[in-house]
Order: structure tokens, then sequence, then C-alpha cells
């Protein structure tokens, strides 16, 4: 069940835009496949899920694009990022990026890695990539940029070994993203479901963000305030105060259409 919904859940971040080739959707005829042309993708990115038997490995792809993943190209991994697999199946280089946050985050049950072009800007630049409606909630506790230019001895841009995956980790902090810095992005979540969403809503929040910076006039971003409830609205006695920080958000109705697209129905 667990590798059947990773396989589906790759598949909707590829029909999405999000994690995909240029080439996968249309060659599997998928009809929904129109968001993938929107961007120039590049068969990069990837998604995992903590195993639910043992919460010390989880399952990511094999090396393949994220729009072609089977439930049989999926391998078990422990949290140093070591296969489980004899033989090995040549894995992500960017294992890492999973295992170590894995390891660093109990409440983290899945692990986005993309390289979402919409968010560059803010990963390369001093903007901060801030909430601008209601579905990108999740990012009102901050976005921290990872530099991986900080871990010593590191090499390129690529989070492939423990010391650069924990490094990693540690910017993430409990935060649902964090931003590569020339690189791309990490979104966390507590299931699978959540996790994608807020890979698609991180790529719209960082559209709108960007056109309302254009605009050239003042911007309200999302704030606290407007996740708390209404004080005695409509007569009502006051309710009860919500979280400081809204760690989990659902999107109920996201899911079943997100699935059924990505699968070409
Ligand atoms: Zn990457």
């Amino acid at each position: 069940m667990t590798t059947r919904i990773i396989s589906c859940a790759a598949a909707a971040l590829a029909v999405a835009g999000i994690i995909t080739t240029h080439t996968s959707a249309p060659q599997r005829g998928r009809g929904a496949a129109a968001p993938a042309a929107r961007q120039i993708l590049d068969g990069m990115g990837h998604i995992s899920v903590r195993s639910d038997r043992r919460p010390d490995r989880f399952f990511l792809s094999r090396d393949l694009a994220p729009a072609l993943v089977t439930a049989a190209d999926l391998v078990e991994y422990d949290l140093d990022g070591n296969s489980m697999e004899t033989p090995m199946r040549q894995g992500y280089q960017e294992r890492f990026i999973h295992a170590l946050i894995y390891k660093a985050r109990p409440d983290v049950m899945s692990v986005v890695h993309s390289h979402t072009p919409s968010i560059l800007p803010f990963a390369d630049s001093s903007v901060p990539l801030r909430p601008m409606y209601h579905m990108a909630s999740f990012l009102l506790p901050g976005v921290p940029t990872f530099e991986i230019r900080r871990v010593n001895r590191a090499v390129g841009m690529l989070v492939n070994s423990i010391a650069t995956g924990s490094a990693l980790a540690n910017t993430l902090g409990d935060k649902a993203v964090a931003l590569l810095r020339g690189h791309g992005a990490v979104i966390v979540g507590p299931n699978i479901p959540e996790t994608v969403s807020r890979a698609i809503f991180l790529d719209i929040n960082a559209r709108a963000q960007l056109q309302a910076i254009t605009l050239g006039g003042t911007v309200t971003y999302f704030s606290q305030e407007d996740v708390e409830a209404p004080v005695g609205g409509r007569g009502e006695a006051a309710p009860a105060p919500r979280p400081a920080t809204p760690v989990v958000t659902t999107y109920p109705r996201s899911w079943p259409f997100l699935k059924e697209r990505a699968m070409g129905k």
C-alpha cells in the first residue's frame, strides 16, 4: 500500500509540474499533462515516505525520473542513506536529504525535494518567501535558506553526503520548507497527501508573491492573525485560541483529485 501511494504521489507531483520530465506525461498518455508543460522541467526531484513498519527506514525510488516511478522501483533505505537491497540498484545521490531529515525529525513522514523554478528567486536573493494566501499557511513559521558553502568540505551543490544532509536538516529545523540556495527546495509533512499538497501550493505561492512584488505597491502577506479564530463572531462565545504555529494543515479535497489526474483519469 505504501509503495503504491508513493509512486502515485510521484506521478501527482510530475503532472503538477513540481517534479517531472518534459517527456514523461505525454508519453504515458496522460490527458492532464498540460500543467507539466508550463515549466522548464528537468527530470530531477524526488519524494519519499517513512516506513510504516520501521520508523528507522524509508522508501525512495531508484535513480529514475519521478514521473516514471512505479511501486517496483522503490528502494528501502536506513537513516544514513544505506540501501537495504541486495544486490543494490543505483540510487539518487541526494537520498541523504531524505535520510537525515527523517533522522532529525521524528514527526516527518514524507519528504519532497524539488527544483521548482518559481522558488529560485527567493532561494537566491535576500527576499524572504512568505505566505500569500490561506493554502500556504504552512509557510507562516518561516522559510529558512540552506547555504551549502557553509558546510565543511562540501563540493558542488548536491546534498550527497551525511554531512551535507545533516546540515540541511539543521537549517530546516522544525519548519515545513527550506530553500536551497542555487538549487531548489525541500518540503516535509506528516503524510504523503499533505507533503504533495504543500509542494504544489509552495509553487503557486512563490509565483503569486513574485507577481505581487512586481506590481510595486504594498503587499499584505497572510499572517498569524488570519489563521486565528475570530473572537465572538455572530454573537457566539469566543472559541479557544489556536496554536501559535500551524504545523499541520489538511487538504482533504485535493488528494483524490491529484491522484486521479496523475493516473490520467
Ligand atoms: Zn537536487
